[in-house]
């Protein structure tokens, strides 16, 4: 977990100097799913909520891959032996994970937080940092924001979350996981101080038992006894790198910037309705807001892509996904959208209503003005008339000043997008 801190990307050092120019102050939320498989699992055996679960592998070999808090009150957590855990906990029901399960809902979760703000960095399956300074001004105050994408993954996906809030990254670790099952805590810039040091050691993202015992043999106790402990007694236990790291956190110092994942080899967004919808204007429409959305992120990272895929899931939970491959890249929705449906239309749906759709682009590749590369792809077939994509990423800027209701094709209903759902609030 400790090299996560000391990354710092390009973006970042920029994110950092600006912060230092303007004297602004971060506001960091992170976001994380309560006891994330066993939620997930919860949700179709609703039977067993308020029961000690335990989630692991089959037989007596395995570990514990997750525990409700029911199951975590008898002491049992995840990576411990199952033997172990049945032993602290008989009583308790276990089930077999289904990863692919937990990734869609991860990967769901994901998007979701993506639409609040493009700087997301997700740093496991289940969980994530925001950084939404920037994005106060459009979404309201970050606790309204927290609670939001709290109420969304809750109605989305049928799990909680917790939300810590903070002026950097560890301190909105620190508040998730104060703020655990299913809440939120924010601690305002000024109180960091006041937040920090009376808790233990061990809350500071890093401090092993190792450490912990470290400092312990020199009453070091508190994160308060460590910021204010001489560095040269902290070197001599902790080693140089540690002890500058964890005193520097202990006194609220950390600049370590959200970054967002850089290197996407896809992107996309997809949605599970309320009511199973059948093949019909309204899954059209849905088609349509899923391809804007994920378009519109595609062009604002400046990318292309060359593969169509999509996904459908019918109401008896089968999923067929199909993708396309072009001779040439393309970003605007209307070119998506015309192959988004042409793969719908091959989709045998057996008459069944759609559960999920979802759209994926793949195959992705630097836009005009950035790579080289492109001249070959250029080559390699005809583009998109300049004046279709010109006139999409004319409208990428109106929405960019004046909110994603500005400039929309007049029948989108929007489900997905939270600025949406604030914007209809008021
Ligand atoms: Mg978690």
């Amino acid at each position: 977990m400790r090299e996560g801190w000391g990354r710092v990307g390009v973006s970042g050092r920029l994110d950092n100097d600006v912060m230092a120019e303007t004297g602004v102050t971060r506001t960091v939320l992170h976001v994380d799913m309560d006891a994330f498989f066993a939620s997930v699992e919860l949700r179709t055996r609703p039977e067993l909520r308020g029961q000690p679960v335990v989630v692991a592998g089959a037989g007596e070999r395995g570990v514990v891959v997750a525990a409700t808090y029911e199951a975590r009150a008898f002491g049992v957590h995840s990576a411990m032996p199952v033997g172990q855990a049945r032993r602290l906990c008989p009583q308790a029901v276990w089930i077999e994970p289904h990863r692919a399960v937990y990734a869609e809902v991860s990967h769901g979760v994901m998007e979701l937080l993506r639409a609040v703000t493009p700087l997301v960095q997700q740093v496991s399956i289940d969980e994530a940092f925001l950084d939404v300074t920037g994005a106060l001004r459009r979404l309201g105050p970050a606790r309204q924001i927290g609670e939001r994408i709290r109420a969304q993954v809750r109605q989305g996906f049928g799990i909680t979350c917790s939300v810590g809030i903070g002026r950097s990254k560890s301190v909105a670790k620190i508040a998730s996981t104060r703020a655990k099952p299913d809440g939120l805590l924010e601690v305002p810039p000024d109180q960091t101080l006041a937040f920090l040091r009376p808790l233990p050691i061990n809350a500071l993202w890093g401090v092993g038992a190792k450490t912990e015992a470290a400092l312990a043999r020199l009453g070091i106790v508190t994160v308060g006894d460590l910021a204010d402990s001489p560095l040269p007694t902290l070197v001599r236990a902790i080693g140089q790198a540690n002890a500058m790291h964890l005193r520097a956190m202990a006194n609220g110092q950390d600049n370590a910037p959200v970054v967002p994942e850089r290197d996407e080899k896809s992107l996309g967004a997809e949605v599970t309705f309320d009511t199973d919808l059948p093949r019909g204007p309204e899954l059209r429409r849905a088609l349509l807001q899923l391809v804007e959305r994920s378009t519109q992120r595609l062009r604002a990272q400046g990318l292309m892509c060359r593969t169509v895929g999509l996904k459908v899931r019918t109401s008896d939970f089968t999923t067929v996904s199909r993708a396309r491959t072009l001779d040439s890249p393309v970003d605007s929705a209307k070119a998506v959208l015309a192959v988004a449906e042409s793969l719908l239309a091959a989709v045998n749906l057996h008459g069944l209503p759609v559960r999920l759709i979802g759209v994926r682009l793949e195959n992705l590749v630097q836009g005009e003005g950035q790579a080289v590369q492109l001249t070959l792809d250029q080559a390699a077939g005809p583009r998109e008339p300049a004046a279709l994509r010109a006139a999409e990423a004319a409208a990428d800027q109106v929405r960019l000043r004046f909110g994603p209701k500005a400039v929309r094709p007049g029948t989108l209903v929007d489900t997905l997008c939270l600025e949406d759902d604030r914007q209809e609030r008021r």
